[in-house]
């Protein structure tokens, strides 16, 4: 069994401090696949030590030569594309097709970002335009510093991807710590970063959980910034400490993502981005699609259209080819969605599809697709993210019903609206709160455009040009022109 007893700092495999051990385990075997130290805050200070040295060599390369690190990057993702879709289906128990889909993403957020490292360079120095005669303002973009970033573990390779391919290229140094349940595929950043050539310090890698690496490294005084991908309970603790030194901080939190089904739908389409969103990577995406809201001229046959499909999904063995859909990644995150199955079972809630409706693989951490309907706005699966393959529906008499009703959360991550008029769909979709907005298509992710969400589903933005002006910090030179 792999035992991962190092971190990556500074360019070389040095033993972790830590002493506790952590298993890592394959969730459809439900077998430990390696052994993990957790960690300890002398990693993070060895770490954060080893960014600071690498900082202003690494600002003074300059955007164009960043760029082709990252560009090397992308490349030796695609190398090991097939041994890291493995290994990511292993760990996590996503299908093989859907780890396909996050490795291609990541390798194009490093070439994106490679294209904006080098157009960085070529606007730093850029004339502002104003209104003072005999004065000439210039602006340059610098990086934030040494950052901090941490990740879940829903999406391996893809939620780091979108943090340290901008943050290199901005001309950051990076700290980065992976989620300890998925810390096998996430080891490749650090082999790629030595591979390529990465100078030393410029990204290091530090395994652990919260308790040994995430709360030392975010209270770190040497982090001057922090990015943190995860859960709401945890993204406060990540900005209660970063209130201390006021370190600058961008979260991506969870979400409760609403979509509609306007009255003008196409059913049979419709059904089929209601799967989507909210069945892929068995419900452990942040911007599901959780809530079906559908005009209640539509409801009846969308919902035998989704029980159709939701017999039809196949689960079982993450890496076998006709598998749809894997287990969740944990155990604990089986009893976690569970948990709601309960709730849901006391309040009493009407289920078109759940477990009574199928047989589950003899092994693994499965939940059956469940689709529940009439869903009361009070319950708790209503209101709560689940982060399974639970998909809580009620109907609308009207567009503005819908709208009220998809508003009404703390979360504002993502949405969909699906309609027989695309002008109909953006016009309720520019109606509401959220950050990611699918119109009549599934949930298209490209690195160009923005992520992140309203209200508590975070602060900030990820990717396209807003993901790298979170790494950066804007300077201004003003004087008499020559
Ligand atoms: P989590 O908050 O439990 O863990 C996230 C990371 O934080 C892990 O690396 C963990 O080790 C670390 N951590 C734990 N305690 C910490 C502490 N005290 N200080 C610093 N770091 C600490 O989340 P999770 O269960 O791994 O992921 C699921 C959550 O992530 C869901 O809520 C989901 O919505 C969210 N998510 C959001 C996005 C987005 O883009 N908005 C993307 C993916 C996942």
């Amino acid at each position: 069994m792999q035992r991962l007893t190092k971190q990556y700092i500074d360019n070389q495999w040095i033993e972790s401090q830590g002493q506790r051990r952590l298993a890592v385990t394959d969730p459809y075997r439900q077998q430990p696949i390696a052994e993990l130290t957790a960690g300890a805050p002398a990693d993070v200070d060895a770490a954060v030590a080893a960014a600071r040295r690498a900082l202003p060599a690494w600002q003074a390369l300059g955007g164009e030569r960043r760029a082709d690190y990252l560009e090397a990057f992308a490349d030796a993702l695609v190398e090991r594309r097939e041994a890291l879709m493995r290994l990511s289906v292993t760990n996590n128990g996503k299908a093989l097709a859907e780890a396909a889909i996050d490795l291609d993403d990541a390798i194009a957020c490093y070439r994106y970002y490679a294209g904006q490292a080098r157009a960085l360079e070529a606007r730093q120095g850029r004339l502002v335009e104003h209104a003072m005669d005999g004065i000439e303002a210039r602006t340059y973009e610098d990086p934030a510093g040494v950052v901090g970033l941490i990740t879940p573990w829903n999406f391996p390779l893809v939620t780091s991807a979108w943090k340290i391919a901008p943050a290199l290229a901005a001309g950051c140094t990076v700290v980065f710590k992976p989620s300890e349940v998925t810390p096998l595929p996430e080891q490749a950043v650090a082999e790629i970063a030595e591979a390529i050539g990465l100078p030393a310090g410029v990204l290091n890698l530090v395994h652990g959980d919260g308790e040994g690496i995430g709360a030392p490294l975010t209270a770190h005084p040497g982090i001057d910034k922090l990015s943190f991908t995860g859960s709401n309970a945890v993204g406060e603790k990540v900005m209660r400490a970063a209130a201390e030194g006021t370190r600058g901080v961008s979260l991506e939190l969870g979400g409760k993502s609403p979509i509609l089904v306007l009255d003008d739908a196409e059913v049979e389409a419709a059904a089929d981005w209601v799967m989507a969103g909210i069945y892929f990577n068995s419900g452990q995406i942040c911007s599901a699609t959780s809530r079906l809201i559908v005009h209640e001229s539509l409801a009846e046959p969308l919902y035998a259209a989704l029980a159709t499909r939701i017999d039809a999904i196949r689960l079982g063995d993450p890496l076998a080819d006709d598998t749809d859909m894997g287990p969740m990644t944990s155990a604990r995150q089986r009893r976690a969605v569970e948990g709601y199955l309960a709730v849901a079972a006391d309040e009493g809630l009407v289920a078109v599809r759940d477990a009574r409706h199928r047989e589950l693989p003899a092994r693994g951490e499965f939940v059956a697709p469940t689709l529940y309907r009439d869903v009361p706005v009070d319950s708790r699966l209503w209101k709560e993210e689940i982060f399974g393959p639970v998909l809580c529906a009620r109907s609308a008499a009207s567009d503005d019903e819908a709208i009220a009703l998809a508003n009404d959360s703390a979360f504002g991550l993502a949405a969909t609206v699906i309609s027989g008029s695309a002008e109909r769909a953006r016009r309720v979709g520019r109606a509401l709160r959220a950050g990611s907005i699918w119109v009549n298509s599934e949930q298209l992710v490209m690195p160009e455009a923005s992520w992140g969400g309203f209200g508590i589903s975070g602060i900030g933005r990820e990717l396209g040009p807003w993901g790298l002006a979170g790494y950066l910090e804007v300077k201004h030179l003003i004087g008499p022109a020559d």
